[in-house]
Order: C-alpha cells, then structure tokens, then sequence
C-alpha cells in the first residue's frame, strides 16, 4: 500500500509482516488445506493481540487504532495477508465489528466487541444472495414482524467464514426498507452448508434461513433503516479486499521478475528478450494502477468522502479483474513450472480468483458505478 506511513503505523506493519511470515508461511498455508475451519484459532487469539480487529472498533469497547484512522491501518495488514495468502475470517469479522460498534445497541456492542477484538468470537456477514442481482437490490431474504419478533426466511450465499463464525449479521428485506440483524450462529433454523473454494484456506457456504425467530434487540440500528450501513460494508469491503489482492500481486510479480532474471534460455537470462520485456511492462502499469485505485478507495472510504462509493468501486472493478490477468501472465512467464502443484503461484492464483468474485463481481461493481454515477 502506498501510503505515507508515521512511525507507529510502520511499527505495526512491520510487526504483523514479520509476525505473518514467521507464524504463517505458505507451508502452513499448504497444510490448511485440508482444515474444515481453514485457520487455527489459537493463531486468530495471537493475531487480535497484535491489533487485526480492533482497528474499526472504539476504543471504550477494547479497540483503538494506530495512527487516528483505522481503515488506513487495517489496509496496511490486509496487504501483508494478501503476500501471504493468509487465512483467517479477516474482512467479514471487521465488517461486522465495525457496524455493530457504528449502529449497534449498548447491549449488541457488549455482547460483540471485547470478545471480537480478543480474537474469541468471529462473525460472518451475510448479504449476497444466490441470484442474478447483486447488491442491496437482490436481497430477498424477508423479515417479518411476529408479535415483537421478527422471522428470517431466506438464503445467503456465498458467505465468508459462515461455518466457522459465532454470529452471523444478516441483511434482510423488511416491509420499511433493509434491516440487519444479528443472529446466533446456532440459532434454530439456521442451517450451513459448506461450499467448497478454489482458495486454499477461505471457506464459504450458503447458510440457510428457515423461520429463523429472533427477537426485536436483534435488529442493529433502526428495522428498515439499513441502507446507510450496508454502503459502508460494501465500501469497507471493497477496501479491504482490494488491498489483499494487490498485495498477492504485488509479491506475484515480485517473484516473477526475479524468476526472469534467474532463468536462462538460449544462453540469456528470461528477463533480456525484448517480447518478455513488454509483457512485464504492461504488467507493471496495470499494477500500478492496482495500487493507485485500491489506495484512493482506502482513504476515501476512511476520510467518508462525498465519492468513496465510486472509489471503491472503481478499485473492485479494476483490481478484480487486473489482478488475475497479471497473474495469469506470471504463470505463462514461469513456463511449464508456473502449471505445477509444487510452485506457490498458483496459491495467489487461487486467492485472486476467488476475490475476484466475492463482495461483487468487477461486473457488478462496473454496474453499481454507472448507477452512483446516475447513468
Ligand atoms: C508438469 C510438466 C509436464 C510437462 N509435460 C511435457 C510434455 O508432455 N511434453 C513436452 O514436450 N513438454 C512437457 N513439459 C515441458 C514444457 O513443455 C516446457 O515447460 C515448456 O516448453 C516451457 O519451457 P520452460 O518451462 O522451460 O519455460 P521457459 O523456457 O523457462 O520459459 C518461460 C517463459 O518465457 C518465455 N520465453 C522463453 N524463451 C523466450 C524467448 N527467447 N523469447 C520470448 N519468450 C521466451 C516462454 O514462452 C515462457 O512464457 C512439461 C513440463 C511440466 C512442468
């Protein structure tokens, strides 16, 4: 991330990469593979200690930030994750976090936040629905009014981390508009069923909503009033996941250039052929703009600016759909080694791809652009 970085938020970026790279190499990452919740827990505790999910969380209910602005620090370890391809319920966890501590009841924050920024609870946010429509429109999840309560039917899916969290906030259609609500992951009616990911270490699954009953301090803000907050999740998001993602292609290309200078062919280094020189040229650019794009949506999204909707969609839009193409072409640029199971690339691969289409498609975004814009 190329943000002008103060002394403590350098401390902090060096202290969670060191931590990621000595706690959470890509042979840890490997092994996850077969883990049903895709992270160790005991390593999420250690994680909240270092800050991960405190950052969007005030600090009278445990949490504080870095330097005064604590998108700005979330995006710096985002970006290292990304590097890593690391795991964890990371995005969901601080989205949820974030809109409890920003519309939740004294209650909902007492019961969500310490155990959050602590690392011993973890919450799934449940928005996208299966269907054609993404975004606040394609939710058909209903919640109706029953004597005091309301009941969810519906389904969510894909959701992050849905099998592993504590509890899930669900965006839900009400007679008054959106409404979200935040649900005991083993509340009854509720049923997860696990999807399986191209990503080595991140799950989803559809959950199910069958006449889930819950009662009225349930609701987090106002029932029907939730528009506001779903645009910040999304915004927030965006930003998050954009950092991760150009962080994986940051290294990618990183790793791939050096394999250019390394590999001779025909008696010269990969890196001399002016036909390789090009591609690593348009590489570079479209990274660049990678980074660019996903830093405006950061501080935009974190300074509340009148445009961050449009930033951060741009930023989804663009580094969606460049970061797998740049990856990709590394492939082709390691040759035969880039297809095999052995060589890491493929790890980034998978964690792009799968970026790619969570939290919107570029398609999507491209759409949710041309309507903020009034098109
Ligand atoms: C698992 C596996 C199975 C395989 N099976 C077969 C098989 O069944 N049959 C077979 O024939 N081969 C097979 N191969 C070999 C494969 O075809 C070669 O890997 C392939 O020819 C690419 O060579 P390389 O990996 O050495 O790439 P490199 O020579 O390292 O090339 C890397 C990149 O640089 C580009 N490049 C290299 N030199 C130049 C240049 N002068 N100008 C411009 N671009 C250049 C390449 O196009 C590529 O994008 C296999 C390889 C693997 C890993």
């Amino acid at each position: 991330m190329e943000l002008e970085l103060d002394n403590d938020q350098h401390l902090f970026w060096e202290t969670s990469r060191k931590f990621i790279e000595s706690s959470c190499p890509l042979a840890t990452v490997r092994q996850l593979y077969d883990d049903p919740d895709g992270f160790d827990r005991g390593w999420w505790r250690q994680v909240a200690e270092l800050g991960w999910t405190s950052m969007l969380v005030p600090e009278e209910h445990g949490g504080g930030t870095v330097s005064g602005n604590g998108l700005l620090d979330l995006v710096l370890v985002a970006e290292e994750m990304g590097r890593w391809v690391s795991p964890g319920p990371f995005l969901p966890t601080n989205v949820v976090a974030a809109t409890v501590a920003r519309s939740g009841s004294a209650e909902q924050k007492k019961d969500l936040l310490g155990a959050v920024v602590a690392g011993e609870l973890t919450a799934a946010w449940c928005f996208d629905e299966p269907g054609t429509r993404w975004g606040p429109a394609g939710v058909g999840l209903t919640a109706r009014g029953d004597g005091g309560d309301f009941v969810l039917a519906g389904i969510k899916s894909p959701v992050e981390a849905a099998a592993q969290a504590d509890r899930l906030l669900v965006t839900a259609r009400t007679g008054e508009g959106l409404g979200q609500f935040l649900v005991p992951a083993d509340a009854p009616g509720v049923r997860v069923t696990p999807l399986r990911s191209l990503d080595f270490c991140r799950r989803f699954a559809t959950v199910s909503f069958e006449d889930v009953r819950v009662p009225e301090s349930a609701v987090v803000g106002a029932p029907g009033g939730a528009a506001g907050d779903v645009e910040i999740q999304i915004q927030l998001a965006a930003a998050l996941q954009c950092a991760e993602t150009v962080g994986a292609v940051d290294r990618v290309f990183e790793f791939t250039t050096q394999y250019a200078f390394d590999r001779f062919s025909f008696g010269r280094p990969l890196a001399s052929y002016q036909a390789l020189k090009h591609r690593f040229a348009d590489m570079k650019t479209w990274l660049e703009a990678c980074h660019a794009t996903a830093t405006s949506a950061a501080r935009g999204v974190q300074e509340g600016a009148d445009d961050a909707g449009d930033l951060a969609s741009v930023a989804k839009s663009y580094v969606g759909e460049r970061s797998v193409d740049i990856i990709q072409d590394c492939v082709q640029m390691h040759g035969g080694i880039g297809v095999t199971w052995e060589h890491d690339i493929h790890l980034y691969l998978r964690r792009a791809t799968v970026n790619r289409e969570t939290y919107g498609t570029p398609a999507d975004h491209r759409e949710r652009l041309a309507s903020l814009l009034g098109m």
